[in-house]
């Protein structure tokens, strides 16, 4: 019988914020795979806790997943462990689950500390949606392109950085996304923990003090693509708009309908206006 994959998520710097369920995995099973065998070493150690450890880090990632995959075939139960908070988050672990599941291994994740998730609760940005992009791209027309993609995305955006980008990403975030509210997370469950908040311009002017890990929330764009697009049209008079939509290869019928729909008004109000020209 197949061992079980465990995806178990450790402290992303408290070390009280692991659960005695991940303590109980990591002390059951075969072997623990780290990202960085010698940082898990530290939390073991402060654990007690004494386990084969594997690297398992994104350079190896694939070939290492069907090397694990193996070890589970032949049964042994493994844990996926990251440096810091959830396996799989901006982090390895999405390629063995993907390699386990074809293999009908079953996938065990033990839930715990994840950066991105506190610092949105604690942000005081809406919650209900969000969009999570993880790390930028290091190469600057591939972050641009990223950020153009999502300028008009209402849902509230949630980024990780690395210290010595911070200043650069938040210049690149301030001309595509424009001056939005934004919340820097900081350290969160560390000594310094502290929530930033304000302007993106204004942060930028303090930014020489900060210093530590940091997650970056941003407020979404208060108006949709679709909500620009409607303002933009009911700015043209009504004989614009209809030359827009005709330029589209809408019908007559489906133009009046169009624009009232865009105007928020009955259609044959719009009907009667092209009928008496
Ligand atoms: N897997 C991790 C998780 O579940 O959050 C994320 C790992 S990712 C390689 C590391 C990034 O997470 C950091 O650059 C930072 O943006 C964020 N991060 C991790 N720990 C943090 C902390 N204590 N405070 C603020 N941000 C943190």
């Amino acid at each position: 019988m197949s061992g079980k994959l465990y995806l178990v998520a450790t402290p992303i710097g408290n070390l009280e914020d692991i659960t005695l369920r991940a303590l109980r995995i990591l002390k059951e099973v075969d072997i623990i795979a780290a990202e960085d065998t010698r940082h898990t070493l530290g939390l073991l150690n402060h654990f007690e806790i004494s386990k084969p450890l594997i690297s398992y880090y994104k350079q190896n990632e694939s070939t290492r997943s069907a090397e694990l995959v193996e070890k589970l075939k032949e049964g042994k139960d493994i844990a996926i462990v990251s440096d810091a908070g959830t396996p799989g988050i901006s982090d390895p672990g999405e390629q063995i689950v993907r390699c386990a599941i074809q293999e009908k291994i079953e996938i065990v994740p033990i839930p715990g500390a994840c950066a991105f998730v506190n610092a949105l609760i604690s942000s005081g940005m809406p919650t209900r949606e969000f969009c999570f992009l993880g790390f930028l791209s290091m190469v600057k027309k591939e972050r641009k392109e990223t950020l153009e993609e999502i300028k008009y995305e209402t849902k509230t955006l949630i980024f990780y950085e690395a210290p010595h980008k911070l200043k650069n990403t938040l210049e690149n975030m301030l001309e595509i996304l424009g001056n939005r509210n934004i919340v820097l997370a900081r350290e969160i469950t560390k000594i310094h923990e502290e929530f930033i908040r304000g302007k993106i311009s204004n942060i930028l002017e303090n930014l020489e003090e900060i210093k530590g890990e940091f997650v970056i929330i941003v407020e979404g764009n208060c108006e949709s693509k679709k909500d620009i697009e409607i303002k933009n049209l009911n700015q043209m008079n009504l004989d614009e708009q209809y030359k827009f939509y005709e330029n589209q290869g809408l019908s007559k019928k489906e133009i009046i309908k169009q624009i009232a729909k865009d105007r928020n008004v009955n259609k044959n109000e719009i009907y009667q206006y092209f009928l008496e020209k």
